[in-house]
């Protein structure tokens, strides 16, 4: 038998010590199986990464490292958000781990996927999506929106894995791949289909949250959401070269209007000249606008240096010197 692969699972956690003791018994007797079953290392983690809590979390998480040899942490100066977090996890856990598994600290997602994903894994699929078959617990209004949202982001040409979140399992290679992503702006699902390599889904019900509230206020919902949509399209800024469009085709069709009212010979000294620019100016400036913010959309994409591809194999040879150029 060769040597077992190692797994670390990434935990984001804000104020979270009403879940944490909960959550360290149901993850921790995962892993514990996982190693008993001879799956996994005995090297393998949990690798809580405390995003700035100002409550008893990393407290705890040290208590917990101290009596679990499987424990493991890393704390934040402050409160950096939840991708954050789970981008810092992988990349400290990447250079540890052949697999690397993010799930939230509330057990809402349920933990017995976990083997799921790691038979995955273990069967050669580098991305293991976690994806939730029932929303029941979910409010009317949070089902809808999501519905909603993934329906306007597929129209805006974004892959997302429907009623998928930041649970999944990466493969080294692939959380690899992912760490080339070098933008500020961090929409992990939305990324991580962009690396490629094989993936697979596993399904699980989305369950309550185990204790305390939701990190996820309404407003900073929404404010996830628009990132989103600007970190990974441009239709926004081409939105306005539409309403351009609009405002200029408009301004024409008043403009033979206003002309022919003063042929009539019932209008004010002033008027025609008033309507008719407002209105053709108005439409020049958004065009012009549009323009602009074409360019502005071509920087931010550039800016963010995104790798041009990644290779996952590589079958053929060349002698040097042999290169012709195209
Ligand atoms: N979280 C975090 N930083 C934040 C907000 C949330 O690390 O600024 C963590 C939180 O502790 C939890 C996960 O991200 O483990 C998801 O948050 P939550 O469960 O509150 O979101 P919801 O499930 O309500 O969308
Ligand atoms: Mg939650």
């Amino acid at each position: 038998m060769g040597m077992l692969k190692t797994l670390t699972i990434v935990v984001p956690c804000y104020n979270e010590e009403e879940v944490l003791p909960e959550t360290v018994k149901e993850i921790g007797s995962i892993v514990e199986d996982l190693i008993s079953q001879a799956k996994i290392s005995s090297s393998s983690k949990i690798l809580f990464v405390n995003d700035g809590s100002r409550d008893r979390t990393w407290e705890l998480i040290s208590e917990y490292s101290e009596k679990y040899s499987y424990v493991t942490g890393i704390k934040f100066t402050r409160n950096y958000g939840h991708q954050n977090a789970l981008l810092a996890g992988m990349t400290v856990a990447v250079k540890y781990s052949d697999m690397i598994i993010t799930i939230d600290a509330d057990l809402q997602d349920d933990v017995n996927a976990i083997y799921q994903m790691v038979d995955k894994y273990l069967e050669g699929i580098d991305v293991v999506y976690g994806v939730r078959n029932s929303r029941d617990t979910d409010s009317f209004f949070k089902r809808r929106t999501a519905l909603a949202y993934y329906g306007l982001m597929k129209r805006l040409g974004v892959n997302l894995v429907p009623d998928s979140a930041d649970y999944r399992l990466l493969s080294k290679r692939a959380t690899e791949a992912l760490l080339q992503y070098k933008e500020r702006n961090l929409f992990l699902r939305g990324m991580v289909p962009l690396v490629g390599y094989p993936s697979a889904k596993v399904y699980y019900p989305r369950k309550e949250r185990f204790a305390g509230k939701s990190k996820y206020p309404l407003g900073k919902m929404l404010h996830f959401a628009f990132d989103g949509i600007s970190s990974f399209s441009i239709a926004p800024i081409q939105l306005i070269l539409i309403l351009g469009i609009l405002t200029t085709s408009i301004s024409i069709i008043m403009m033979v209007y206003v002309l022919i009212e003063k042929m009539i010979g019932h209008v004010l000294t002033g008027w025609s000249s008033l309507m008719i620019s407002i209105w053709l100016l108005g439409g020049i400036q958004l065009i012009s606008v549009s323009v602009i913010g074409e360019y502005v959309g071509k920087i931010f994409t550039e800016v963010k240096n995104r790798p041009r591809y990644n290779i996952e194999m590589e079958n053929f040879t060349y002698k040097m010197g042999d290169v012709k150029k195209p």
